[in-house]
């Protein structure tokens, strides 16, 4: 059986479209329709008016903004098994703790939450928009979570003060990236520029050369009279980046910087997912009517 063949089948039969995270493996991104970041995703999401099904192969959360955007389509998450770590990091009783300690200060929360966060926040950010979701709320003390590598960058870009939710709020996968290592392939390729994710640590920041979401990234690539980059974010964005710019070449900063959740969803799992419609996303509506008005909220302020 030829997989792809099958899987096009399947998708034109049922109305669906097939969105894929830049983090995904790359014969995922290649049977997409749309590769992007979790913004780039979600707008899509919502302006594919006919498809009746959307599958998404990401991680849980990507998936569950998907399905709070689009109550009217079935999204489906490949592998129930793709779940973020840093979305689980942030529950509701943390936020009540913080809150109840600052009652006047909203919180911000990335998308990388699951629902019942987001539900209760006041808006959410990408790592592409939270500075200026930040910078548009009129507060100078603001909750911000679950992570505290992101959150530190908005706090030095807006002057606000920044709380995190929780303390400790991380990415495993881009706590990988070290300043020793850049140093290193810096010494290398002298005419290499580095491009840091916001996730990284504050160490890391400081020695970029450009900082920024993935998809900022692959703008800045692409406009860029640079021919080298280290890159510091998740390894999967080097297929994207690669694809995009033939005549450039993209250095990871550190070989093992793979998120195993991303890497999950494999053909196998989408074709699946397309026969069998699984893993259906189902949020409660209670839940899901109060954190679409975080994420449309978000999607007002201009980025
Ligand atoms: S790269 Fe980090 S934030 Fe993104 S899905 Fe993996 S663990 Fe979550």
């Amino acid at each position: 059986m030829d997989l792809t063949q099958e899987i096009l089948k399947l998708k034109k039969e049922k109305k669906a479209i097939i969105l894929a995270h830049n983090y995904e493996r790359p014969e995922v991104q290649d049977i997409a329709d749309y590769t992007g970041d979790s913004i780039e995703l979600s707008r899509k999401a919502m302006a594919e008016k006919d498809a009746e099904i959307i599958v998404f192969s990401a991680v849980d959360f990507m998936a569950e903004s998907a399905a709070i955007l689009n109550p009217q389509k079935k999204v489906l998450l490949p592998c129930a098994g793709a779940r973020c770590p840093m979305a689980q990091m942030l529950t509701v009783d943390e936020i009540k703790r913080v809150k109840a300690l600052y009652p006047t200060a909203p919180v911000v929360v990335y998308v990388n939450t699951l629902a019942s966060a987001k539900a209760y926040s006041d808006i959410c950010c990408t790592s592409a928009n939270a500075v200026q979701v930040v910078q548009s709320l009129d507060a100078d003390t603001v909750l911000f979570g679950p992570d505290r590598n992101l959150g530190e960058y908005v706090a030095e870009k807006t002057g606000k003060k920044i709380v995190p939710i929780p303390e400790w709020g991380f990415c495993p996968t881009h706590l990988l990236f070290q300043p020793e290592d850049i140093a290193v392939l810096k010494l290398k390729h002298p005419d290499a520029t580095v491009m840091v994710h916001p996730e990284c640590s504050s160490d890391t920041r400081k020695v970029a050369d450009f900082i920024g979401s993935t998809s900022k990234m692959c703008q800045y690539a692409k406009e860029s009279s640079f021919k080298k980059f280290v890159v510091c974010t998740e390894e999967g964005i080097l297929y994207r980046l690669q694809k995009e710019n033939p005549a450039k070449e993209f250095i990871i900063a550190y070989d093992g910087a793979v998120c195993p959740n991303m890497k999950i969803t494999t053909l196998e799992r989408i074709y699946a997912s397309l026969k069998e419609n699984k893993h259906l996303v189902k949020i409660p509506e209670s839940v899901a009517q109060k954190a679409r008005v975080s994420l449309e909220r978000m999607f007002e302020v201009k980025s």
